[in-house]
């Protein structure tokens, strides 16, 4: 799996606030946009990862999520 404390995430974590999603046995559905232009969607439990049907790009769902002060 990617180490994602290497990724431009981190600079967003210094930045303020943010969470983290834990997949705990949760069923989730994800609307997903690939860099090839494939528009698809991941829709299970522990979705952890997605591959892109179209140009095989495997990529770490980050749990990391941005908090919108309201
Ligand atoms: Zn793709």
């Amino acid at each position: 799996m990617t180490d994602t404390f290497d990724s431009p995430i981190t600079k967003k974590i210094e930045e303020g606030s943010h969470g983290w999603i834990q997949w705990k046995a949760s069923d989730v559905f994800i609307d997903i946009w690939c860099t090839c232009g494939h528009q698809g969607s991941a829709d299970g439990k522990f979705q952890y990862e997605w591959k892109c049907p179209e140009c095989k790009t495997k990529y770490l769902l980050n749990g990391h999520i941005e908090l919108v002060a309201k």
